[in-house]
């Protein structure tokens, strides 16, 4: 058997470090003797991991003071909810840019008016809509940055009027994002920063306290920020081992450094694409993810699906198949897949096109 390349879409891999710490903290935690599973959050210990991996946000995205960092459990689906509980007053914008924005935009509707100002629903959202209009009465645009299912992002920081909102779970950390121009950046961390478990969101502080209805404690950004994460037991070992994971990030140069090995990884896979006779890639060119590489059997080799799942299975490649909504095959390569795992992907497609082509 080859080494094993895993491509899942989440949880992602995590690097070797991340996972070597983390293992060493299981049985003893700094030191302590205690499990890092059974360290008491209160501890002095503990403490210096959450102020630490505040910090390295921080410093990782170089996060301005308006703003602080809030980590939390129950994933990125229930931050949907409380995006819509801590902001939405009287009308919020929604980019319609997939499922996962689409789940976003739901929850809204269920705390009060919100709508999709544009959307790709049209072409199976294959493309980032533009040219779209921003009213300026809303109390703000959510938009998901990268759409993990479909294999489409959005690669810049975009001009709002108004504050903006944005789901970064998926393409977090994978490159440098002017936080200034966001009223919060939010994601689970289980795609690029960090094991399931726990969320991070980055909030700009006077953006909130502008809602009139009541907001349940525990889902209140306020008291969050108020406390430092800790109102309750916080996700210790997720947030442990996310620590370790941006460690890890700054260690191999921070952001600027992981942007070039992740357009790197992506083009290799998307050259590959292209040039492949057997293969076609589903998003628009101009907006293809850097993180989820969405692609099919070319026009006519669409019986060749399953034959090459089954090829790739034999040469170690794990968690291509696609998300049942695009179907073909889904790459998904956060950040501690390595060029090594591209490579051998983009190489089982080249065999695969000698045998078959
Ligand atoms: C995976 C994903 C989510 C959902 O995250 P959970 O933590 O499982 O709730 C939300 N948004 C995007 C863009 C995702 O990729």
């Amino acid at each position: 058997m080859d080494k094993i390349h895993v491509f899942n879409a989440g949880p992602c891999i995590l690097p070797q470090q991340a996972i070597d710490n983390s293992i060493k903290a299981l049985s003893n935690f700094k030191e302590t003797g205690i499990s890092i599973l059974s360290v008491s959050h209160r501890s002095k210990e503990w403490e210096e991991v959450m102020d630490e991996v505040r910090a390295n946000w921080k410093e990782i995205l170089n996060i301005p003071d308006t703003h602080e960092v809030v980590l939390l459990g129950g994933g990125a689906s229930l931050q949907f909810l409380y995006v819509a509980m801590n902001f939405l007053e009287k009308k919020a914008g929604y980019l319609d840019t997939g499922n996962w924005a689409h789940k976003a935009l739901k929850e809204a509707k269920g705390i009060g008016n919100a709508y999709a100002i544009a959307s790709s629903a049209d072409k199976n959202y294959n493309y980032i809509p533009k040219g779209f209009d921003i009213p300026e009465d809303l109390d703000y645009l959510h938009i998901t940055t990268n759409n993990t299912i479909y294999g489409t992002e959005i690669k810049k920081d975009i001009d709002c009027p108004v504050p903006l909102i944005a789901d970064m779970s998926s393409d977090i950390l994978s490159r440098k994002v002017d936080v200034s121009k966001y009223a919060m950046i939010y994601g689970g961390a289980q795609k690029n920063a960090g094991p399931a478990g726990v969320i991070f969101a980055i909030i700009k502080k006077d953006a909130l306290g502008k809602v009139s209805r009541y907001i349940p404690t525990m889902l209140d950004y306020r008291v969050h920020i108020d406390k430092g994460s800790m109102f309750n037991t916080p996700p210790v070992f997720s947030i442990f081992v996310m620590n370790e994971t941006l460690k890890w990030l700054k260690s191999i140069g921070g952001l600027d450094a992981m942007h070039k090995i992740d357009e790197e990884k992506a083009t290799i896979l998307y050259n590959e694409i292209d040039r492949n006779t057997l293969f076609s890639g589903t998003a628009a060119k101009e907006d293809r993810s850097i993180m989820n590489i969405c692609f099919v059997m070319a026009p006519g080799k669409e019986n060749l699906e399953s034959e090459f799942l089954e090829f790739a299975k034999g040469k170690g490649m794990v968690g291509i198949k696609g998300h049942r909504s695009v179907g073909g095959f889904r790459a998904s390569i956060y950040n501690a897949c390595t060029i090594e795992d591209v490579k051998a992907l983009a190489d089982c497609m080249k065999e695969f096109e000698t045998i078959k082509g």
